[in-house]
């Protein structure tokens, strides 16, 4: 199993809970999100009003929950945490949504997997805060309002584009969460150990987040595998060599990369002569699900440099042949 997974394992459970941070100023990096939901907290709050439904998107493992259950908090209200899948039918999403108080926050992970009759009830709520509901059978079938508390609705997906248009018209607020770089990473690190009370060094802590691919659950998830080795092979603290020596018994490159990134590059290169190819043939050519390559591999492997993304399809750029040593001659 690929350890590198940004998907949620059955190991980052607990360890998740205790690292989350609860506030704004804890949650490092994404600045510009930041700044803008900042704005728009503090004006509903000031408002008195619920905060206008928010659209998260971008790749898994990035804090979509996190910053979810952050806002909450800031604006003092409750959050209701369910995912897209987990509603299977109208009449649930009616039991959850007359269950809220005023302005609390409904999370929704996996919005663009909702099933479409549980959609057509979202949008009256969404925009009306009201439910239409059908009761009776036949001709003596009648429809009937119910009133719902003014919510805010907290959508996540790993793409927006994956989501109805009606749907997404319904957001106010759209942020697209970006990979985390190299420093922010870093800090991230350095805090997660903190609370976890593992000695680590800046240089240690730089290593882990080199290997993350901009993810800071795979970061937490790498931290808490370092922190093993050091504890059995080092004196606890986390060195630069500790990390390094760690990581590479874990097969990760120095850039984060496992079996599955080499496996993409090398069919690009060379079945495809470095492209372009398209996505359907690339996953049909490695055996990798499409929607997997789009959401969690390609974002990283086009922030290194190593993809391009062009309109004939996927191309291996230089950088890439240099790092598995392949010559470039084009
Ligand atoms: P997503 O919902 O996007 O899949 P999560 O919110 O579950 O991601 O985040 C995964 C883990 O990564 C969290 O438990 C948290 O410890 C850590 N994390 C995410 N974003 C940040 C951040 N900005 N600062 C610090 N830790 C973070």
């Amino acid at each position: 199993e690929r350890i590198i997974t940004s998907s949620m394992k059955r190991e980052d459970v607990d360890i998740e809970t205790s690292l989350r941070p609860k506030s704004l100023n804890e949650y490092l990096g994404q600045e510009k999100v930041k700044e803008k939901l900042n704005i728009f907290i503090e004006a509903a709050k000031s408002r008195n009003e619920q905060l206008d439904h928010v659209l998260l998107y971008g790749p898994p493992g990035l804090g979509k929950t996190t910053l979810s259950t952050i806002i909450a908090s800031e604006m003092g209200v409750n959050i209701r945490i369910t995912s897209g899948p987990a509603i299977e039918r109208a009449g649930d999403l009616a039991a959850i949504l007359t269950n809220l108080n005023e302005n609390d926050v409904l999370f929704i992970d996996e919005i663009h997997r909702i099933n479409r009759s549980v959609e057509e009830v979202l949008y009256p709520a969404l925009e009306d805060f009201c439910l239409d509901i059908i009761i009776g059978k036949g001709p003596s079938a009648r429809s009937i309002r119910l009133d719902l508390p003014k919510f805010t609705l907290i959508g996540a997906t790993t793409r927006a584009g994956m989501l109805t248009s009606p749907l997404r018209d319904r957001f106010g607020v759209i942020c697209k969460l970006d990979l985390y770089n190299n420093d922010e990473l870093s800090k991230i690190v350095m805090r997660s150990a903190d609370i976890l009370g593992v000695g680590i060094d800046k240089k240690g802590a730089l290593e882990i987040a080199r290997r993350s691919r901009g993810t800071p659950r795979i970061a937490n998830r790498l931290l808490k595998r370092v922190r093993d080795y050091a504890q059995v092979k080092g004196d606890g603290v986390i060195t630069l060599d500790i990390a390094d020596d760690a990581l590479k018994l874990l097969e990760i490159d120095n850039l984060g990369l496992d079996y599955v990134d080499k496996k993409l590059i090398l069919t690009i290169i060379e079945k495809f002569q470095g492209g372009p190819v398209g996505l359907d043939t690339l996953s049909a050519a490695t055996g990798e699900d499409r929607n997997t390559i789009e959401d969690v591999y390609e974002p990283y492997l086009i922030q290194l440099g190593f993809i391009n993304r062009g309109p004939r399809g996927r191309i291996a750029t230089k950088l890439a042949y240099d790092h598995f040593n392949i010559s470039y001659d084009k």
